[in-house]
């Protein structure tokens, strides 16, 4: 049976290096707005989107990996740097009752396909329930019950709670994992909450996106 493969394992390897490119590099955006230099490393067979077409894509699935070209190679990006914001309260819609200033806390956020720093705008309308009551209808749990800063998804959770049923392995391990789908070269680099994130990665955010909270 592997005799098979093998004598396939040129072909497989060129088409699974294929994907470190993409066939549409140069063209512009479908929008007609921006080149399209971003990807989703998640959607299946992604094309390349503008920064606002891959964050429109993205309203309903924002924990996605994705990827930005930087002239020879994608670069992993997050839909935080290139300015998505997660509004809670109003299906992902902006609340009709933000305050002009408002920036949104910076959170990180625990996904079952590893850790993400998220922009959170809470609904601020003069009915609206507290923010952990928010999370939680966002199906997101937080990790505290005042002013939250790191929350997991209730996806995670249930991918957790299957894991260790089935294998006891502990939520630190469980933890370990996430990090290293995350970031599988430097899983140390990883932030567990947002004051452990890097100046770079702060730097970033901060000039794309707004002051920093
Ligand atoms: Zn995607
Ligand atoms: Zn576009
Ligand atoms: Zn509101």
């Amino acid at each position: 049976m592997m005799a098979a493969f093998t004598e396939k394992l040129a072909i497989l390897e060129e088409s699974i290096l294929a994907g470190e490119t993409h066939p549409a590099l140069g063209t512009p955006c479908a929008c007609g707005q921006a080149n399209a230099i971003h990807r989703c490393s998640e959607c299946f067979q992604s094309p390349l989107w503008c920064s606002s077409c891959i964050i429109a894509a993205h309203k309903f699935q924002p924990f996605h990996f994705v990827e930005s070209w930087t002239g020879r190679y994608f670069k992993r990006t997050s839909l935080l740097e290139l300015g998505s914001i997660l509004k809670l309260g109003h299906s992902n819609k902006q609340c009709p009752n933000r305050l002009p200033n408002q920036q949104g806390r910076l959170t990180t956020l625990v996904h079952s396909n590893g850790v993400h720093v998220v922009r959170i705008e809470y609904c601020c309308c003069e009915t609206a329930p507290s923010e952990i009551e928010q999370l939680c209808r966002a199906r997101l749990f937080p990790s505290t019950v005042q002013r939250p800063e790191s929350v997991f998804t209730f996806e995670c959770l249930k991918d957790f709670h299957a894991h260790s049923l089935a294998s006891k392995k502990s939520a630190y391990d469980h933890f370990t994992a996430l990090r290293c789908r995350t970031n599988s070269a430097f899983p140390q680099t990883v932030p567990v909450r947002i004051t452990q994130m890097s100046t770079c990665t702060m730097t970033n955010i901060s000039c794309r996106t707004g002051t920093v909270n």
